[in-house]
């Protein structure tokens, strides 16, 4: 009996999953195997929200498993001995797996390589299982990589995408492979009280919901705060148990601005992924470097405690960072704003503010944070990387009733738009009355710290 191990990394799926589709057709029976790896949560990768969705999804995983005459196989250490050790169980000559562009999937998966040359199985690497286009598939005449959306664009919308591959309808796992026992959610402590359910089934439930009633508005409504008419399948996306493929499949389906510009979305996400494939340095490492000297944790603490506790005296801003703890999860137009606030108005270090989005992300992912928050400090791929978001304009446009900053701040409901969004307009004895704090700099006195660093008072 041939055996092909498929392990699986952040795509905890079994519809249109190509390591699985492919260890099935090359062997009697296949490993589906998990690795809880010890280098990731080394790495401080490992966080209540993330761990709370990841069980979720290991559960459907194996409840896909299950109802397919299979089950999953789980192991926690050192990802490459783990899978050593059950290829050396099971005699398996095969393993699959989905390609990981980060620096540590790099230098993990050529571990891996070596360890299986040395154990005489073949390690397949399968590309654009995590993303709907390979990094690297497209690329400018003169450079590993595309530095610039737009263009990107352009090419990513004419590169032709696989066909989403069904689930299979067995699963044939050979006897007596240990497993150690899935995490539960409720073991998980620590989690954002908000946070939303995860594993395949409730990824394709919500999926086809927003197909059926959601996206047809996403060109209008998509920067809505209050309206929330994003479709807030990025945790799937970053866990896999949604496919990037499939989504843009089936988006394009439609007619209509609102699923192009989902698709085009979709886009941005493939857009980082493979700026970090070419440059994982830039995780930390400033992809543009504008000679910047931040201010760091230890001068400006009080500012950082205040900016993620969401008391900035800045509504939006305040309301936007309760979200995050609350659901561990923030409306896009609220990341922007936020990160604006921190890195332009503070001038403090992005790395701070992306370092503790990832401690509650549930959709916390490398390449689209640090970039992310590399384009909103102006290091990274904006091509006008001194803009600086103004909370109150913002405030106004985005959240015009007041509705997303009443929900979050409290002590602010039952004010008029008008004084809710401009901390101008509330007074020290109101505020103090509300419990509601001053504001902790002048948008003004900001902008003119920003504009001397980078050289343009
Ligand atoms: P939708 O608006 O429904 O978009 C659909 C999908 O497109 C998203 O699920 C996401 O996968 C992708 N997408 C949309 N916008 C972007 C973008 N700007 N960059 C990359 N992909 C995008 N996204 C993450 O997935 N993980 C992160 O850690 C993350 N950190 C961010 C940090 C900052 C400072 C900023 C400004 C943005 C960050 N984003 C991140 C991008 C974006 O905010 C989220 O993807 C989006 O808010 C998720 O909500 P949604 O699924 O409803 O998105």
């Amino acid at each position: 009996m041939t055996v092909s191990v498929v392990l699986f990394t952040s795509d905890l799926r079994i519809h249109d999953h190509p390591p699985l589709r492919a260890a099935l057709d090359g062997s009697d029976a296949v490993v589906p195997l998990f690795v809880r790896d010890r280098g990731v949560d080394a790495a401080g990768f490992a966080v209540p929200n993330r761990l709370a969705f990841l069980a979720d999804c290991l559960a459907d995983l194996e409840a896909g498993l299950r109802a397919r005459g299979g089950r999953l196989i789980l192991r926690s250490g050192d990802l490459v001995d783990e899978v050593g050790k059950v290829v050396a169980e099971t005699g398996a000559d095969a393993v699959h797996m989905a390609a990981g562009h980060s620096g540590y999937a790099h230098r993990r998966e050529d571990r891996l390589r070596r360890a299986m040359e040395a154990a005489g199985c073949r390690l397949s690497v399968h590309e654009a299982v995590g993303t709907a286009v390979a990094p690297g598939a497209v690329t400018p005449a003169s450079r590993d990589h595309f530095a610039v959306f737009t263009p990107y664009f352009r090419h990513w919308s004419q590169q032709a995408t696989r066909r989403p591959l069904a689930a299979p309808r067995a699963v044939r796992v050979p006897d007596g492979v240990g497993s150690e026992a899935l995490p539960a959610r409720r073991d998980v402590h620590g989690v954002s009280p908000g946070l939303t359910r995860g594993g395949e089934s409730a990824g394709r439930r919500q999926f086809n919901a927003w197909l059926r009633t959601g996206i047809s508005g996403y060109a209008e409504h998509h920067d809505d705060l209050p309206g929330d008419a994003t479709s807030r399948l990025s945790p799937h996306l970053h866990f896999g148990s949604l496919s990037a493929t499939e989504l843009v499949h089936r988006a394009r389906a439609q007619e209509g601005a609102g699923p192009a510009a989902f698709v085009r979305q979709l886009a941005w996400r493939d857009f980082h992924h493979q700026v970090l494939a070419a440059r994982p340095d830039a995780a930390s490492a400033d992809y543009r470097p504008r000679h910047d000297a931040w201010r760091e944790e230890r001068e400006a603490r009080e500012d950082i405690v205040a900016w993620r506790e969401g008391r900035t005296g800045y509504p939006v801003i305040d309301a936007a960072m309760r979200q995050l703890l609350y659901e561990g999860w923030m409306h896009n137009r609220g990341r922007l704003l936020t990160a604006s606030f921190l890195t332009k108005t503070l001038y403090v270090n992005w790395r701070a503010g992306a370092r503790y989005f990832l401690s509650l992300l549930v959709d916390g992912d490398i390449a689209d944070n640090q970039l992310n928050w590399q384009w909103m400090a102006g290091t990274g791929t904006d091509s006008r990387p001194n803009r600086v978001l103004k909370p109150v304009a913002q405030a106004k446009r985005y959240d015009p009733d007041g509705h997303y900053v009443r929900r979050w701040v409290p002590e602010l409901r039952g004010l008029d738009p008008s004084a809710l969004h401009d901390p101008g307009q509330l007074t020290g004895p109101d505020r103090a009355a509300r419990g509601y704090p001053d504001a902790i700099v002048g948008l003004a006195d900001g902008l003119a710290r920003f504009r001397r660093a980078r050289g343009r008072a």
